[in-house]
């Protein structure tokens, strides 16, 4: 089986997961989490999306997080900016990323945002010299790569439409989005290697939701075809509004768990990203979608019992 000796996670919980949850989670418990991911070897977090707090008031306290936060040396701290405003407040900040977002069809691109594709793409435009000036790298996404609720699976036209118009940009770190979780793995792994075959320069990513339990097998078709960067959210944070009570993005610590027992490298230490997780489990009024705080680690070793005594 052909496998990457090593791959590269971005958390993006504190955004992607935070995001969905409707009960308010106190700024302090925000930044004591992400300290804590900080502190787990992760290379990269996603921290916030700096959108309008009406939009989303979960994130309403993005400029606090961000400002407040330990920020460990070699860790990336980006953010998530719908617009010139967000990305203007971002940068404040000085976040080691930031991430554009678009979807690849009109009928999510309105729901969204109020936009269609092309407009969104235009409004882009302007924000990438600002980015640029400030020194700081630019990611596109592409919500509904592999589906959208509206308008099924899109045509790979309609893909290479948007990627193209991104390396246009100069936007070359481009991450594909499962946003409702429909992906199976052939056509991840069809996706993947048409991308990485017609678009070689581009640094691709992966994110993947796993509202229908095929994310990891789908993080297993990408590696085959040679994708080595995925999203995660710690204790499977994260929701879809087009499902109703489904669960949210890949767990990262399920991903590590599965790299790591492949013997492909994260640079992640598990039991730390474990006990994120159930810490984050106290902080939401849920069950968090994660096999490690559910079950643990496969290769855990329990006391074997004592034999039976024999009676009589
Ligand atoms: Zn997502």
């Amino acid at each position: 089986m052909q496998l990457p000796k090593r791959v590269h996670i971005l958390e993006v919980g504190p955004r992607d997961g935070f995001q969905a949850e409707k009960q308010w989670i106190p700024t302090e418990k925000k930044i004591e989490i992400i300290n804590a991911l900080s502190r787990t070897g992760l290379p990269e977090i996603q921290v916030t999306s700096f959108v309008h707090p009406k939009a989303i008031p979960q994130l309403a306290d993005a400029e606090e997080v961000f400002g407040k936060i330990d920020r460990e040396p070699g860790v990336g701290y980006r953010a998530l900016v719908p617009n010139l405003k967000g990305l203007q407040r971002a940068l404040v900040f000085k976040p080691s990323k930031v991430h554009f977002m678009a979807s690849v069809t009109d009928s999510h691109s309105r729901a969204n945002g109020n936009r269609t594709v092309d407009e969104t793409l235009r409004d882009m435009e302007p924000m990438v010299p600002v980015a640029k000036a400030a020194g700081v790298g630019i990611n596109g996404g592409m919500a509904c790569t592999f589906g959208c609720p509206f308008e099924g699976r899109p045509p790979m036209e309609q893909l290479d439409r948007i990627v193209a118009r991104y390396v246009e940009m100069g936007i070359t770190d481009i991450g594909l989005s499962d946003t409702i979780g429909v992906a199976n793995p052939r056509q991840v792994y069809d996706t993947c290697a048409h991308m990485l075959d017609k678009y070689p320069r581009v640094n691709w990513g992966l994110h993947l939701h796993n509202t229908r339990d095929m994310a990891l097998a789908n993080i297993l078709a990408a590696m085959q075809a040679g994708i080595t960067r995925f999203e995660g959210a710690i204790g499977g944070l994260g929701g879809c509004p087009y499902a109703p009570g489904a669960s949210g993005n890949v767990a990262t610590e399920d991903m590590v768990h599965m790299l790591h027992e492949m013997g492909i490298e994260t640079g992640i230490d598990l039991d730390k990203l474990i006990e994120v997780a159930k810490m984050v489990q106290e902080v939401v009024p849920h069950r968090l979608d994660s096999a490690m705080v559910r079950a643990g680690r496969g290769h855990d070793l329990k006391p074997a019992p004592k034999a039976q005594q024999k009676v009589g």
